[in-house]
C-alpha cells in the first residue's frame, strides 16, 4: 500500500502549530505499517541549497492558466519529504499571511498545491492521498472529478479555519459553476475549500473521539454541522501523539540538565537557570506556564480576565505566545503591574522546550481544541497540565480517574472555574507526595503516535477494500 501525506506544515521544515508536528510524527508511525511519503508546499523562507531538485517536473492547469510546478525531496527519520515549488505558491514571505493578514491569494496557491499533490500521487502511484485541512481539502475533489483510482482520505484539525473565499474562486481554481451548490463548496454565497474535504473523501477523521463528537453540534460546528451530520457514517475520531524522541527530556539538546522522573531534580535545574534568565524570583513558588498562539481559540479572554486574582497568588507566570496584537497588548499592563509575570512574545521552538521542562503546571483555558499537543508535552516534561475539559484536552487529560494523563480538569470555560482549578492546582503542589506521583505517573505515560498510526493504518485497509 502506498499512501502520499499531504499538508500544508511539516516539522521541522515549517511549523506554525500542532498540525506540522503531526505531519512529521504521524507519518513516521505509519511508515512501519505503509510505504508512505509527504508533500508539502516550498516556501519562500526555505533554503532551496538544503534540498534536492528531483527530477520530477510538470504543470498544473487551474482555471486555463498554465503552472509550471518543480519538486524539490528531503529525507528525515526514514521519510521522505516532497516539495511543491510554484510561483505564486512559492512566493509569499510567510506560509498564510502576515502582520496584514490572510494572503488574498491563498486560493490559488493551495489550489496549485493541491493539484499538483494529485498529480505527484500519479507519478508516485499512489493507493490513497491522506489530505490534511482546507489547504489540502481540494484534492479528494480532484481525484474524484478526474476519475482516478486513487482513494482519499480527510482529516480536519481545526474545523474553525475553513478557507473560505469570494465565490470568483471557483473559476481560479478551474471548478465549474456546477460546484457552486449547498451539496458542494458553496457556504452563505462563498466557496469554502474545507466542504470539499469532507464531501469528496472516501475516509474523514478528526484528531480527537470528543472533538468528533463536538463538531456534530451547533456550538463546536463553526456552520458547517449540518454538513458533518451528513457525512457521519464516514467521521472517526482519532487521538493524535506526540513523537516521543523529540520531546524526551532524557536527551532534548534544548535542556541544560536532561532529566528522567528519576531525576527530578534536575527538573529544578532547568527552572533555576530559566528563571533567572527571564527575571522571575524565588524557584520555589510553583511556576505556570503557557506556550500558545495568541487567539480567542486558546482562551485568552478567560486568562485575561483572571489575570489580576491569578497572579495575587504566590506564583509564577510565564507566558510564551505570538498572535493577534490585540491580546499582545491587552497583556501588557499586566507584565508592568506584576513581578512575577514575563510574557516572552513571539514563537521559539527550543525555548518552547526549556519552558516545558522548568514549569510545574500547564495551562490551556482552550474554549475549543480539536485535541491539543501541548497538554501531552507538558505531561512528558513532568509538567501537571490544568486543562478546560473540552475536545482532545478532554480525552487525554484526567483529574479523578488514574489515565493519562493526570492534571486538573475544569469543566466551565468562566473565570470563577479557572481560578478554582487553579486553587486545586496550588493545593496539590503542596502535597509534595502526591505532587510527585502525578509527575512520575505522567511521564511514564505512552504518548506515542503508535496506536493511533495503526488505527490509520486500519482505515487505509478499509478504504481500499
Ligand atoms: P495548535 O495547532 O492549535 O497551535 P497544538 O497544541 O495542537 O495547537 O500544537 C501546538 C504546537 O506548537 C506544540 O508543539 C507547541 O509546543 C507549539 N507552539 C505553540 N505556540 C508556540 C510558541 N509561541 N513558540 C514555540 N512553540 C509553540
Amino acid at each position: 500500500m502506498r499512501v502520499l501525506f499531504c499538508a500544508s506544515e511539516i516539522f521541522a521544515y515549517a511549523k506554525s502549530g500542532g498540525l506540522a508536528d503531526v505531519g512529521h510524527s504521524l507519518v513516521k508511525a505509519l511508515s512501519a505499517h505503509v510505504k508512505i511519503c509527504s508533500v508539502m508546499p516550498f516556501y519562500a523562507f526555505m533554503d532551496k541549497n538544503v534540498y534536492q531538485q528531483s527530477s520530477i517536473k510538470f504543470s498544473v492547469t487551474l482555471g486555463g492558466i498554465e503552472y509550471k510546478v518543480d519538486i524539490y525531496e528531503a529525507m528525515a527519520d526514514g521519510v521522505k519529504t516532497y516539495f511543491v515549488n510554484s510561483s505564486i505558491l512559492s512566493a509569499t514571505k510567510c506560509m498564510y499571511g502576515d502582520e496584514n493578514g490572510a494572503y488574498a491569494n491563498n486560493d490559488i496557491r493551495f489550489g496549485i498545491f493541491c493539484a499538483a499533490a494529485v498529480e505527484l500521487a500519479k507519478v508516485l502511484q499512489a493507493d490513497i492521498i491522506h489530505a490534511n485541512d482546507w489547504h489540502s481539502a481540494l484534492v479528494p475533489l480532484f481525484v474524484k472529478r478526474a476519475k482516478l483510482n486513487i482513494k482519499t482520505l480527510f482529516t480536519i484539525h481545526n474545523l474553525a479555519y475553513q478557507g473560505v473565499f469570494d465565490k470568483s474562486s471557483l473559476a481560479r481554481i478551474g471548478l465549474e459553476d456546477a460546484y457552486f451548490h449547498m451539496d458542494a463548496l458553496e457556504f452563505y454565497g462563498k466557496v469554502n475549500f474545507l466542504k470539499a474535504g469532507v464531501i469528496y473523501s472516501d475516509a474523514l477523521t478528526t484528531v480527537s473521539p470528543t472533538y468528533a463528537k463536538e463538531i456534530l453540534t451547533k456550538e463546536f460546528g463553526c456552520g458547517l454541522e449540518g454538513l458533518l451530520n451528513a457525512h457521519k457514517e464516514k467521521l472517526v475520531g482519532i487521538l493524535n501523539g506526540i513523537d516521543e524522541s523529540i520531546f524526551n527530556p532524557q536527551n532534548d539538546a534544548a535542556l541544560c540538565r536532561p532529566y528522567s522522573y528519576e531525576t527530578l531534580q534536575k527538573k529544578y535545574e532547568n527552572k533555576k537557570e530559566l528563571q533567572k534568565e527571564v527575571g522571575l524570583r524565588d524557584v520555589k513558588k510553583p511556576l505556570f506556564i503557557m506556550i500558545s498562539r495568541l487567539v480567542h481559540q486558546k482562551g485568552f479572554d478567560i486568562l485575561i480576565e483572571s489575570l489580576d486574582d491569578f497572579l495575587k497568588e504566590d506564583i509564577n507566570f510565564l507566558l510564551l505566545a505570538n498572535g493577534e496584537d490585540a491580546y499582545r497588548q491587552a497583556l501588557e499592563p499586566y507584565v508592568q503591574k506584576y513581578k512575577n509575570f514575563k510574557f516572552l512574545s513571539g514563537y521559539d521552538e527550543a525555548l518552547s522546550h526549556r519552558i516545558y521542562a522548568s514549569g510545574d503546571f500547564l495551562l490551556m483555558p482552550s474554549l475549543f481544541e480539536p485535541c491539543g499537543l501541548n497538554q501531552m508535552i507538558a505531561a512528558r516534561y513532568g509538567t501537571i497540565p490544568i486543562i478546560h475539559g473540552v475536545g482532545g484536552l478532554k480525552d487525554s487529560v484526567h483529574e479523578k480517574k488514574m489515565k493519562c494523563a493526570r492534571g486538573i480538569v475544569f469543566s466551565q470555560p468562566t473565570k470563577k472555574a479557572f481560578l478554582l482549578a487553579i486553587k486545586r492546582a496550588l493545593r496539590l503542589k503542596k502535597d509534595e507526595k502526591r505532587f510527585n506521583e502525578f509527575i512520575s505517573f505522567n511521564m511514564k505515560c505512552d504518548f506515542s503516535f503508535k496506536k493511533s498510526a495503526v488505527a490509520y493504518y486500519e482505515l487505509y485497509k478499509k478504504v481500499l477494500s
